[in-house]
Order: structure tokens, then C-alpha cells, then sequence
């Protein structure tokens, strides 16, 4: 298909800082000699003209291809709305892998094992990250019948993902990602549970237990559980539900590793059932997909639907119109991606799965002067996301109008209570937005900021200096702002201890560190209510925090119906992605 042709007088991106460098090394087209081919205009103009295109054979629908290519564009350029990076990389070139997330499936056989590696690595160079459930290979030592030998079991096939990985960076300079899901009643969990124990070992994996309900129960009732061999259903081992849970929380306040995900809370949430069961996520833990799944994401930019003045500040009229503008681009983005696999193909086009998310909340709140650890954040965070989520769903039924509904419609759950019919399987999703959120030049996802002003490191070594324009704004208005103030705050990360600054300006413009952990548990817990897929969050706790926090911040999300639930200790491993000056 032709692509519309660039028009003339199309208005240039304005960008944020840091984000040239990004553009540049990583989402620019490049020669065979690495040399540059677009400018950041051709290049918002290139994925808005191949996903606009998707719209010609749709007859019924009521944009032509040009004018919706200048809404896309017109979305990006202003950073109200991001695809997800494989998206934009990868629209209108020859590579066309457009999704960000992809699970597969990992078989108890020699061909499946290496089969799955193979895929892996095809996902990896097309710059989407994978995830694996290893829950279904025997365990080590069991019997091999075809060789009467013994089996390694899933960890030791662990560490050749880990290093198939290492072998394939992502288009040059994306490194592949992975999420490594066992069940916690598979029989080598606790070989698992201690998998990442030196430091950079399986440095290319996330790993998480599948925790069970029965599992659950049994820390609550302080009772042994069963560990059951998943090739022969056979028993193997009763081990006391709560030594394993404080294994878990014991590693993860070492390391970060693993995290946790509620496998049956998962499943109660999976919309298409008859097709199998969820049994793992995309890397960072916020796409739960059916084996052979991929999904694209796209995020919403929050702190661009602000008007300046008045009470009710956001802009609900604009924010739904983008809301369905972005759900139908997404929408359009499975018809233009290419993906390695047939099977995996088919799979996504059936359930024809998007993920909506936001980015840019922590900036929100900053503009409207509401603390990110407050009720009132909390109450915020329900009501736009339960916004997003209504808009974004009756979006994907205007498309089923318009295109008809999934092909896995039928058999799905929506059917079966009467809802929809939906374009979509699930519609929305809150990602990381690691490398958007620079692009966009806001606060990453629905986490507060790391630190108001601070150096972030990006890959190869590179430092950029940032610090938050929002903050800035608002020392300039109550007359406080100095460069030595900056200088301070950006050795500091925070302006907790500066007993001279507004008080409402330190009790608004709070960091990671400056918020209690039950409060980012609760932020994701906000929003997870209202999101059909699940949350990235990473639940932030002080060095000092102790094993029993952990305790209790697992045990609470499960209470709080999250899906699952990450932390991190500060200063728990040496090579952190971002850090504040002192920690630098
Ligand atoms: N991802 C990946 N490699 C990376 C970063 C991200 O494979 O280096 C995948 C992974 O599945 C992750 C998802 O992209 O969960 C979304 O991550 P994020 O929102 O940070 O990506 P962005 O679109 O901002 O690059």
C-alpha cells in the first residue's frame, strides 16, 4: 500500500530535552553505515501515515486516511499520546514488528525448549520483550524417557534463554528483556526463588513466582502446601506455605528478585478462557497474555489535559476525544505489524489485544498541586482511570460497529455476560514508558518521580542532566528559585529537608523516597481497579526497610486485588537505572 505523502507547511516537533539523544541513537531510521535517514518529523510522520493507512479498508469507517494520519500526527507531536517503542521504530519499514509484548510458551521436550529460543530471539531483534511460564518442564532429576537420562529442569534451561539473549541486542541497541514465571508449586521453586542470588546472574530476566490461591491460603492458615511434578501430576513434596513465602521476602529484599504474580486472580480476569489458560507476563510484569500472545501499547500523556486556570482542571472533553483516537491507532497497529511467527499471528488476531495506559501522572498531580501520597491523589487516580478505561472500552465497541468484533468474541467471557460485542480483548494497560516518557518529557507511568532534579544513565554510559519542569515552574512562581537550590536538590533528589522552601511546595513535590510504600502499593492498587490488563509499578522501599515491610507489601496487595507486585530496596544492587547525584 502507498503511504499519504507528507504535507507540506506539517509542523515541527518541538522536543523535549533529552529526547534528540534518545531519538537519535535509538528510533531514527539508519543507512547501512549507521548514518541518519529521517528527522524526528519524518519520523512521527512515517508511523502516523502506516497506521492511518490500516483505515482504507475499513469502509464503514468515517475518517479518510489523511486526516486521521494528521490526528496521529498531531497526537504524537504534541506528546498527548506515544505508541509503544517497537511502534515507533518500526512503522512503515520493512521490519514492521510493531508490539511491545509477547508470551510464549515453553513445552517439557528438547524441540519445544530450543523452539522457544528460537522464537525469543526472533522477538528480541524485532525489539519486543518475551515471557515464559517454565512451570511445565519436569523438574531436575526426573527420569528422560527417551534417553533414560536426567532431566536439568527449568533453571538450568533458564540460564540458556539468559544467554541467547545476551547474543542478540535489539536493533542494534534495544537488549532483549524477559519475564521467567514459575509456579509456586512446581518442585524446584526454591532453586528458583534463589535463581538471581549473585549479582548478575540471569541479568536479562525478571523473574516472578506464580503464586496460587491454595498457596495463599496455606500462609494464611500457617499449613505445608503440595509441590506436584507437572510432567506425571504426581505429589513430590509438602513444604510449609509460610518458610516459602519468607524465602520470597527474604530474596526480594536482597535483590528485588523475584517479584510476585496472583496466577488465579490473572485467570479470573482472562476474557477468553475456552483458549487457555495465563500463565505468564511480558517482562516488566504489566501484559498478562495466553501463550503465542503479543500486544501492542500506547500511552497517554496526563499532564498535557491541564488548563491553567479554574478548579476542575482537566480537560475530560479532549481527553475522550484523544482516548478514542488512540484506541482506534492501536487498534490499526495490529492490521500494520508483521509478526515473526504465524501462530503468533493468528493468535493476536483473534483476541486483537491493546493495552491504553497513561504516563505523565506524577506531572498531573504536580500541576495540580496534590500531593502524590493523599487521599485525594488516590480519589484522582480512580476517577481519571476509570474515565480512560469506560471511553477506551466504548471505543473498542464503536470499532466493533464499524469492523467487527474479535473473532474470539464468541467464546469470550463479554459474550457470555452479555457485554460488548469489543473490538478488543482488553483495552487497557499501564506500562513502564521507560524510553516515552522521555520522548514525551514527563514522569514516567503512574510512578511518582525518582527525583525532582538528577542524572539519568542511560545505555553505554551516557548521563543526562534532568530535572522537573513542573518544579521549576512552581519555585519560579513562589519566588524561591536559585541555581544553588538546584544544585542542592539535584545532589539530594529530594526537598524533604529544606525547611525554607512553601510548605505546600514540599508537601506537593514529593519523590519515590519521600513516600511511604503503602502509599505506592495503593497508587497501584488506584489504578489496577480500573485496568483490564495489569500495572507496572515498582513499590519503592528505604534501605533501611526490613524483611517484615516486604511481608506485610505482599500480603497487602493481595488483599487490594493487585496482580501482582514488584519492590525495590534502594541501594539493594550496585548498577541501578537511575540514580540521584550521591548515589551516582
Ligand atoms: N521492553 C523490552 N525491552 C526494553 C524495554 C521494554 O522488551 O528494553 C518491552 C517489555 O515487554 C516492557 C514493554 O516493552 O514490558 C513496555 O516497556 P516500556 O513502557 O518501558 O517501553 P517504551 O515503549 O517506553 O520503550
Amino acid at each position: 500500500t502507498s503511504l499519504p505523502e507528507m504535507p507540506a507547511g506539517l509542523p515541527e516537533p518541538v522536543l523535549p530535552p533529552n529526547a534528540e539523544v534518545v531519538l537519535t541513537k535509538r528510533y531514527l531510521r539508519k543507512g547501512s553505515q549507521g548514518e541518519v535517514l529521517e528527522t524526528p518529523r519524518q519520523l512521527y510522520w512515517r508511523v502516523a501515515a502506516a497506521i492511518a493507512s490500516e483505515e482504507a479498508k475499513y469502509v464503514d469507517s468515517s475518517y479518510s486516511v489523511e486526516e486521521l494520519a494528521l490526528h496521529f500526527y498531531d497526537l504524537m507531536i504534541t506528546y498527548r499520546f506515544l505508541p509503544n517503542s517497537p511502534t515507533l521504530m518500526n512503522a512503515g519499514t520493512d521490519l514492521g514488528q510493531l508490539a511491545a509484548c509477547f508470551v510464549l510458551p515453553v513445552g517439557d521436550s528438547m524441540e519445544e525448549i530450543f523452539d522457544a529460543i528460537k522464537y525469543a530471539a526472533l522477538i528480541h531483534k524485532s525489539g519486543g520483550g518475551t515471557g515464559f511460564s517454565f512451570s511445565r518442564l519436569r523438574p531436575q532429576k526426573s527420569r528422560v524417557g527417551s534417553t533414560g537420562g536426567i532431566a536439568s529442569g527449568p533453571i538450568s534451561f533458564l540460564r540458556i534463554f539468559n544467554t541467547a539473549t545476551e547474543q542478540v541486542k535489539q536493533g542494534g541497541t534495544r537488549r532483549g528483556a524477559n519475564m521467567g514465571i514459575l509456579r509456586v508449586d512446581h518442585p524446584d521453586i526454591l532453586e528458583f526463588i534463589r535463581a538471581k542470588e549473585r549479582e548478575g546472574d540471569l541479568n536479562n530476566f525478571n523473574l516472578s513466582v506464580g503464586l496460587t490461591e491454595v498457596f495463599m491460603q496455606a500462609v494464611e492458615k500457617d499449613e505445608e502446601y503440595e509441590l506436584v511434578a507437572p510432567h506425571t501430576n504426581q505429589v513430590k513434596e509438602r513444604l510449609k506455605a509460610r518458610e516459602v513465602f519468607g524465602l520470597l521476602v527474604q530474596k526480594a529484599w536482597e535483590s528485588g528478585d523475584p517479584g510476585i504474580i496472583f496466577l488465579d486472580r490473572i485467570n479470573r480476569d482472562n476474557p477468553t478462557p475456552g483458549q487457555g489458560e495465563i500463565e505468564s507476563t511480558n517482562p516488566c510484569g504489566e501484559q498478562p497474555l495466553l501463550p503465542y500472545e503479543a500486544c501492542n501499547l500506547g500511552s497517554i500523556n496526563l499532564s498535557r489535559y491541564i488548563q491553567n486556570s479554574g478548579k476542575d482542571d482537566i480537560l475530560w472533553d479532549e481527553l475522550k476525544r484523544d482516548i478514542h483516537l488512540a484506541v482506534r491507532f492501536l487498534d490499526n497497529v495490529i492490521d500494520a505489524s508483521r509478526y515473526p511467527l504465524d501462530k503468533i499471528t493468528e493468535t493476536v488476531q483473534k483476541n486483537r489485544k491493546i493495552g491504553l495506559g497513561v504516563m505523565g501522572w506524577a506531572d498531573m498531580l504536580f500541576r495540580l498541586n496534590i500531593p502524590y501520597n493523599s487521599q485525594e491523589a488516590l480519589n484522582l487516580a480512580e476517577k481519571v482511570m476509570h474515565f480512560i478505561q469506560f471511553e477506551a472500552q466504548s471505543a473498542s465497541k464503536t470499532l466493533a460497529e464499524e469492523r467487527g468484533p474479535f473473532p474470539g468474541f464468541a467464546e469470550s467471557t463479554f459474550a457470555e455476560h452479555k457485554q460488548g460485542p469489543f473490538r478488543n480483548a482488553t483495552a487497557t494497560t499501564i506500562a513502564p514508558t521507560g524510553t516515552l516518557s522521555i520522548l514525551a518529557g514527563c514522569s514516567s507511568g503512574v510512578e511518582p518521580l525518582f527525583a525532582l532534579s538528577f542524572v539519568r544513565q542511560v545505555m553505554d554510559g551516557e548521563r543526562l542532566l534532568e530535572a522537573n519542569p513542573w518544579f521549576e515552574k512552581a519555585l519560579h512562581a513562589a519566588q524561591c528559585f536559585s541555581p544553588k537550590l538546584m544544585e542542592e536538590v539535584a545532589s539530594k533528589g529530594t526537598i524533604h529537608h529544606l525547611d525554607y522552601l512553601p510548605e505546600t511546595i514540599r508537601k506537593v513535590f514529593v519523590t519515590a523516597h519521600d513516600i511511604q510504600p503503602t502509599w505506592h502499593l495503593k497508587m497501584q492498587a488506584a489504578f489496577q481497579k480500573f485496568t483490564d490488563n495489569a500495572v507496572s509499578k515498582t513499590v519503592n522501599l528505604p534501605h533501611e526497610a526490613t524483611r517484615e515491610d516486604i511481608w506485610q507489601i505482599y500480603w497487602m496487595a493481595y488483599e487490594m486485588g493487585c496482580k501482582g507486585v514488584t519492590v525495590y530496596r534502594d541501594g539493594c544492587k550496585s548498577n541501578q537505572v537511575l540514580c540521584t547525584g550521591d548515589g551516582g
